[in-house]
Order: C-alpha cells, then sequence, then structure tokens
C-alpha cells in the first residue's frame, strides 16, 4: 500500500447474514487461517468479531500463525464518526478480538477520515483506508487540505461482471490500492443479492477458461482481480470452497483470457443496500 505496509492479495471474508449461525464464522475462519488465508476481512458491524478473533487466537496458540503473519482489516461504522467514537470503535473491536492492533481500518461507509488518521497515530492501527467511496469522495479526500494520510485502499465491491476499470485506473494514478468485495459475485447471497440476477458463477466464458487450467469459475475470478493488481475478498463457511478458493497461485492467466474476462463485464452491482440511498452521501448514485 501507499504507506509501505504489505496486504495478502487474497482476503477471507467474514461477514455472513444474521440467519446463518454466528458459531459458523469461528470455523470457517479457523479453516481459512488453516488452508493458507493470511488475510481476514472483519468488521465491527458483521457482529462476529468475538468468534474470528477466537479463531485468530486459537491458531496462534496451536502455533499455524503467528500475529505478524495474519493481516487484520476492521471497519469503522457511521455510528462512531466523531474523534472520540472512532477511538473508542476500535478498541472495543480490538478488545472482542483479543487483538492488540489491526492492520488496517477501513471507513466502512463514506464520510470523514479525521477520525481514522487519530486511530492510525495513537497505534491503534497500522493503516487506514476507506470503502464504498466513489470517485467523488475519494477525489475530495484526496485533495483534502492537510491531509496526514492517504486512504491505503477503497474496498468496493468487483468481480468480472462488474470489473471496475475507471475506478481501478484512478485508484492506481493516485497510489490507492483497490479491495474487490464480493469478488465471487456474492453468490447466491440470500440477503441482499435480487435472486433474479445472474450467476457469477455459473458463467460459461468463466468456466471455459477454467477447464484449460483445471479450476472452477472461482478461481478465475479470483485470479482475474490478483492479476490486474486487485486485492480479492472472497466469503465462505463451507470448508470445501474455503479450500478451493485459495487455489489460485499455481496457475497464469494470458492476456488473452484477460482481455476475455474484460469482455464479460455488465456493470452489474450484486449489493445494493437502498437503505442508504437517500442519504446525500450515498456513493452509488454517481458513474463510479
Ligand atoms: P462472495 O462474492 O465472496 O460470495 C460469497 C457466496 O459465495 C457465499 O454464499 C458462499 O457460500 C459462496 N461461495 C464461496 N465460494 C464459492 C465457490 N468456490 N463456489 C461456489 N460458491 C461459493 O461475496 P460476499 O458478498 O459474501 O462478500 C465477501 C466478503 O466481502 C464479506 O464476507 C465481507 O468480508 C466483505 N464485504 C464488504 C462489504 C463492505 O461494505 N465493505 C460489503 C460486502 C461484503 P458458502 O459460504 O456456502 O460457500
Amino acid at each position: 500500500m501507499n504507506d509501505g505496509n504489505k496486504i495478502p492479495v487474497i482476503g477471507f471474508g467474514t461477514y455472513a447474514p444474521e440467519y446463518i449461525p454466528v458459531s459458523l464464522s469461528e470455523e470457517a475462519t479457523e479453516v481459512a487461517i488453516e488452508v493458507g488465508f493470511r488475510h481476514i476481512d472483519g468488521a465491527h458491524f458483521y457482529q462476529n468479531e468475538k468468534e474470528v478473533g477466537r479463531a485468530i487466537q486459537k491458531k496462534i496458540a496451536d502455533g499455524t500463525v503467528k500475529r505478524e503473519d495474519l493481516f487484520y482489516t476492521g471497519k469503522l461504522w457511521p455510528t462512531y464518526h466523531s474523534l472520540e467514537l472512532a477511538e473508542l470503535n476500535v478498541t472495543q473491536s480490538l478488545e472482542t478480538l483479543q487483538l492488540d492492533y489491526m492492520d488496517l481500518f477501513l471507513i466502512h461507509r463514506p464520510l470523514s477520515l479525521k477520525a481514522m488518521e487519530k486511530c492510525k497515530d495513537a497505534g491503534l492501527v497500522k493503516s487506514i483506508g476507506v470503502s464504498n467511496f466513489n470517485r467523488r469522495q475519494l477525489e475530495k479526500i484526496l485533495n483534502k487540505p492537510g491531509l496526514k494520510y492517504k486512504p491505503g485502499c477503497n474496498q468496493i465491491e468487483s468481480h468480472p461482471y462488474l470489473n471496475q476499470s475507471k475506478m481501478l485506473e484512478f485508484c492506481k494514478a493516485h497510489d490507492v490500492l483497490l479491495v474487490a468485495y464480493s469478488a465471487l459475485g456474492s453468490h447466491r447471497h440470500k440477503y441482499w443479492v435480487d435472486q433474479s440476477s445472474p450467476l457469477l458463477l455459473e458463467d460459461l466464458v468463466l468456466a471455459e477458461i477454467g477447464k484449460k487450467y483445471n479450476k472452477t469459475p472461482a478461481n478465475i475470478a479470483i485470479r482475474y482481480q490478483i492479476q490486474r493488481g486487485v486485492v480479492a475478498i472472497t466469503k465462505s463457511y463451507n470448508p470445501d470452497r474455503i479450500k478451493e478458493n485459495f487455489k489460485v497461485f499455481d496457475f497464469e492467466l494470458t492476456p488473452e483470457d484477460m482481455k476475455t474476462i474484460d469482455g464479460i463485464n455488465r456493470d452489474f452491482l450484486y449489493v445494493d443496500i437502498p437503505l442508504f440511498a437517500a442519504h446525500p452521501e450515498y456513493p452509488l448514485h454517481d458513474e463510479y
């Protein structure tokens, strides 16, 4: 990232909707660490930091990893945006997680960066970034007089049906890393995805390319992001699929494959939260 800190290119998403037992996030996070995930994407809002933290502590205690091998991302929820509350949000999350620091702390929904800078200065988080910011909001922050730390990344929805090529170009030009959430098209997510949406993981082009490398459409979707310089966050609570999703480091897509995948983009958004749409800073009204 632009502050010199390193971020693993594939992250394990810990969020699951409320109807899924929270205990599964503990088991899934353990499996994820066992199969090789070192980047864990969490948030206060996901209400499972206790379980995720327990899984992390277990894997540290049994010698699978050391704290410094792991990269934990947390997120500041909008109700905590004042200077004091932001710090409280991190310290509460750290206590719940049983961790001393977070590697990356993101503003979950577009608002101010000042409180985040304070958390970095206090040593509670190593890097700071933003999430769900559109270009205008990102530009506003980058041009802010007296900006102390540039956001290291912008975490937004991205996958082959929403490749965010314009945002990616903008981010690269400003040395801000793009982190893709729902990198598998939020597959069959019953909570926030319209069930008539096209299924990314059943895309014939991804399946065809996958056949060449003996890989699944999910592997191709993840590898695509890594090769274009994007960090991919994928969630699964199923041990076989967690394993499958990590098998993306033993093959390489050709420039033609990459172009073909660029060609299936349809600017399709899976994760829309209409609840926020009336807010003046709702990011999705702009083109990107
Ligand atoms: P994903 O694109 O990772 O899709 C997850 C879905 O795909 C689950 O239903 C999972 O089911 C299924 N799945 C996973 N792997 C496979 C596979 N290999 N084959 C078939 N199905 C598969 O998206 P999410 O929308 O869940 O987001 C992932 C993460 O991104 C979240 O957990 C969170 O950490 C982050 N996020 C951040 C947001 C933000 O505002 N910053 C917003 C949304 C997400 P199963 O578990 O049964 O395998």
